[in-house]
């Protein structure tokens, strides 16, 4: 059975718009998997609902077969899938670093001891050590969300979401939170859902979604997503810029055969032809 399973689910906040139509799709335990899509396709309403902040006006979220409409269960669910959000200052709410992150665990009961090895853990694991004491208001933005992404990892989640989380942090800093959630996913079976505008980023994941006007419009491999240049574009999205080079270089005779999708993958296709 799939760890999270998303079925026919519609939500709209007014009248006028639905921000998702009728979505459904499912995770394995470990998988990662990337939902990309223009500005207001549904992507942060999807993030919402994969952890009960809202519930599906129709149609239906479940977590190990915990369905999220389940109010008894509903703190089973934040257990059990954490969110991470784009803007950190609406996460952070204690005057010191570790007692933000203590906050998580300390709600769902986690016993003491164990919250200082989680902070411990957390802070370790997106570089963030030397701040335990500081005060999350003197911190930079990306150092925000840094804090805001280890008050997440210190509730264990199953699933973590992460909602452009990455997107105040400078490429250096982009690149170490990304390892740190390939980590979680190949040592501890994290599934992990990435929302993000980094199409680089996205082809990292196991699977892609293209979000667009609340629907799923497209579903697979980050080879099959990013063979269709002009299919993306359709949806308001670019290739990564790899893919871009490989396919304008095409155009232009150079012959590279196969996906490209990162710049390793380039620069190894690029060498092969100078032989
Ligand atoms: P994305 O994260 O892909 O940019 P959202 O899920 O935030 O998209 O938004 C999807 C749709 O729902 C958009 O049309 C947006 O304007 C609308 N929407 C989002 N949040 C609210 C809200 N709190 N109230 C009313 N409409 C909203
Ligand atoms: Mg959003």
């Amino acid at each position: 059975m799939p760890l999270l399973k998303v079925e026919n689910v519609s939500y709209s906040y007014d009248k006028k718009t639905k921000a998702l139509k009728n979505v459904s799709f499912s995770a394995e335990k470990g998988e990662h998997i990337a939902v990309i899509g223009h500005n207001g396709s549904g992507k942060s309403t999807l993030a919402k609902l994969l952890n009960g902040l809202i519930l599906p006006e129709s149609g239906t979220v479940s977590v190990d077969g915990i369905f999220s409409s389940d109010k008894e269960k509903r703190f089973e669910i934040r257990k059990k899938v954490g969110v991470v959000f784009q803007n950190p200052d609406n996460g952070i709410i204690a005057s010191i670093v570790e007692d933000d992150i203590a906050f998580g665990p300390e709600n769902l009961g986690v016993p003491r001891k164990e919250i200082g090895e989680r902070i411990d853990f957390a802070l370790k694991s997106v570089g963030m050590e030397e701040y335990r004491s500081a005060s999350p208001a003197r911190l930079s933005g990306g150092q925000k969300q840094r804090v805001a992404i280890a008050g997440v990892l210190a509730l264990k989640p199953e699933i973590l979401v992460l909602d452009e989380s990455t997107a105040m942090l400078d490429p250096q800093g982009r690149k170490e939170i990304l390892s740190v959630v390939e980590k979680l996913k190949r040592e501890q079976g994290v599934t992990v859902i990435t929302i993000t505008h980094y199409m680089e980023e996205a082809a990292e994941a196991d699977r892609i979604f293209v979000l667009s006007h609340g629907e799923i419009v497209m579903s697979g491999s980050p080879e099959e997503i990013f063979r269709d240049g002009e299919k993306l574009k359709s949806f308001g999205l670019e290739l990564p810029y790899p893919a871009y080079i490989a396919q304008k270089l095409k155009e232009k005779g150079v012959p590279i055969d196969g996906a490209v999708l990162s710049e390793s993958e380039l620069a190894e296709k690029l060498v092969a032809l100078c032989r």
